[in-house]
């Protein structure tokens, strides 16, 4: 069986051929994104692997079918992206990888906040020009301080336990509460309670049209002045120039973004020789106390490793009739 894989930077190309050795897939690495105009790339591919800012909407995936291809495989656990009523009405089966490493998207959310608040970004730049001083460099303890985690799933629940190591207060706002991360001492909570309580939030809930711009203008009035924002879930979950308007007016005190709802037309690629066009993503990027990682939280070795396994597995059990890990809306 064929398999295209769209979006492939080398680390994929690396864990896919190591993961694939000995299986049944034929896999074809693709650097370009998924949008219709390289959906014709898949013809005759049964099998089309996607990432995350690839187009998966009714166009893209009715020129899949025509071409062939019968399965998605997405490389991702979420599935946002993904035109699910045109894909069954198409016969186009969509498989995800439901978790692969919570612990590197948490972790990659406690780096932000270690960078932010230590200002990290500032002082390596500072030394390596020979600049020695502690000016503006001043932090604060996370030690007691109160964190409010929005979506308490996988990754929520590892930040949330990152966390209470640090001796930190928890706060949660989940519509399913996770009973282990109260006996950790979290506290569930309305989402303008949690936002006006927490010194720092950090958001892993899905992106769902009840979540679109989750935090927007009237949500950021809630927020304690010079609070912590993290997102490492999806762009959209936050209404970026209302971040902006909070960021100049000191409401919001620190940002961390390691996804952006535009991400599509700039992360993964070297645009370093180029005007960055975006001129939202431009203004964010002139804040000292916003740090923009582009979409990097689930870059480890085991996160990599384990996306492979998974994916190839759900082809194989999608060939062999018993697919697993189907996403059906
Ligand atoms: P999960 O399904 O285990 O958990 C999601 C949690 O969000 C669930 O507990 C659910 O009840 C909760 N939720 C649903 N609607 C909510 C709402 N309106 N408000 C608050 N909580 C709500 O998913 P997960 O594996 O923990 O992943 C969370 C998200 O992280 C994914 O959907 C994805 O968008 C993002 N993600 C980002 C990266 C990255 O590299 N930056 C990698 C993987 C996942």
């Amino acid at each position: 069986m064929r398999a295209l894989l769209f979006s492939s930077q080398h680390y994929d190309q690396e864990s896919f051929t190591q993961a694939a050795v000995g299986g049944g897939v034929a896999l074809h690495f693709q650097s370009a994104r998924l949008t219709a105009d390289t959906a014709p790339l898949a013809q005759d591919y049964e099998v089309v692997c996607a990432f995350i800012n690839d187009e998966l909407d009714a166009a893209v995936l009715q020129c899949l079918a025509r071409g062939g291809t019968r399965l998605v495989a997405l490389r991702s656990a979420g599935y946002n992206h993904v035109d699910l009523a045109a894909a069954q009405r198409l016969g186009i089966d969509v498989v995800r990888v439901p978790a692969y490493s919570p612990q590197a998207v948490a972790e990659h959310a406690v780096a932000l906040i270690l960078a932010l608040n230590r200002r990290l970004h500032r002082a390596y730049n500072r030394t390596r020009e020979g600049d020695f001083t502690l000016h503006g460099l001043t932090g604060f303890d996370l030690h007691g301080k109160t964190v409010g985690v929005v979506g308490t799933g996988q990754i929520g629940a590892a930040f949330a336990r990152i966390m209470a190591g640090f001796g930190c207060q928890l706060l949660a706002y989940d519509p399913c509460p996770d009973p282990q991360l109260e006996a950790l001492g979290a506290r569930y909570m309305s989402l303008p309670a949690l936002l006006s309580q927490a010194r720092i939030i950090s958001l892993h809930c899905p992106l769902t049209p009840g979540t679109r711009h989750l935090i927007n203008a009237q949500s950021l009035v809630h927020l304690q002045p010079g609070a912590m924002l993290i997102n490492t879930g999806r762009g959209a979950l936050v209404d970026t120039p209302a971040l902006l308007d909070a960021l100049k007016s000191g409401q919001l005190g620190y940002l961390g973004l390691d996804v952006y709802e535009e991400e599509a037309k700039v992360f993964f690629e070297d645009r370093s020789d180029l005007p960055l066009q975006d001129d939202v993503l431009a203004r964010l990027l002139t804040f000292p106390n916003v740090i923009v990682t582009a979409h990097q939280a689930f870059l480890t070795h085991e996160a990599l490793q384990a996306i492979a396994q998974t994916t190839l597995e759900n082809i194989a059990c999608w060939a062999a009739g018993r697919a697993q890990n189907l996403v059906t809306g």
